[in-house]
């Protein structure tokens, strides 16, 4: 039987997460921190049941990603699955403040300071820790693989899908704070690695990018953006 591929998405702030369901489920990123609730209440509009997530990839350890990776964890008892790399971050709850790489960034990351208090995060263990090999996601019913795509942080990870969609959390950014249209993000570790990065994902066929930040839009964006 052929399962129409589902993906949904829910604004947690400016953050987006999403679940895709094709013959399982999974969840990408665990919400900023204290949105719990939010999650919750997520589920009960759309039809997926919590139970039926199995795996929660955190796209990296920055705490408006992973920081409900807790609660996440709980509502839906998941396996959470991060990078080596940003591991500690999540394990310790440690918040780790990017790194501007335009001036706006420059901007935004300053604007953000006065709030630091509010992304404190309770730590969570990893279940599944990622290496730079990239995974099958198979075993839970996903056509598609997680691939090491550093740059954001050296732990970054993206979810590929079969189709052509991909899940990038902050390997790319779109809409206000950080950006007016989609392109890449205005924080980064590594800008070459990043670059490197988005070579390999669209060379896989990444068709359809959804940030972590923002709606979704076409892999042409960061073609062009790239110049290649
Ligand atoms: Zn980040
Ligand atoms: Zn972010």
């Amino acid at each position: 039987m052929i399962m129409a591929l589902n993906i949904h998405s829910i604004r947690l702030g400016i953050n987006r997460c999403y679940v895709i369901q094709d013959r399982g489920c999974i969840m990408i990123d665990g919400g900023p921190p204290n949105s719990e609730h939010a999650i919750e209440n997520w589920f009960q509009s759309i039809p997926i049941r919590p139970e039926e997530i199995q795996l929660i990839v955190l796209t990296h350890g920055h705490a408006d990603h992973v920081g409900a990776a807790r609660g996440a964890k709980r509502i839906t008892s998941a396996e959470i699955a991060i990078h080596e790399y940003d591991r500690d971050l999540l394990e310790s709850g440690t918040l780790a403040w990017p790194t501007a790489v335009t001036i706006w960034g420059h901007v935004v990351r300053a604007a953000m300071t006065p709030f630091k208090a509010m992304l404190r995060f309770p730590e969570v263990q990893a279940d599944l820790v990622l290496r730079d090999e990239g995974r099958s996601l198979d075993n839970y019913g996903i056509a598609g693989r997680v691939i090491h795509t550093p740059g954001h942080t050296m732990g970054s990870v993206s979810v590929l899908l079969e189709t052509g969609d991909a899940f990038v959390g902050c390997l790319a950014h779109n809409n206000l704070p950080f950006r007016f249209n989609p392109g890449l993000p205005i924080f980064a570790e590594d800008m070459d690695r990043l670059r490197d990065s988005w070579a390999k994902l669209l060379d896989q066929g990444a068709r359809t990018i959804y940030p972590g930040h923002g709606d979704p839009f076409s892999a042409d964006i960061i073609r062009k953006a790239l110049m290649l």
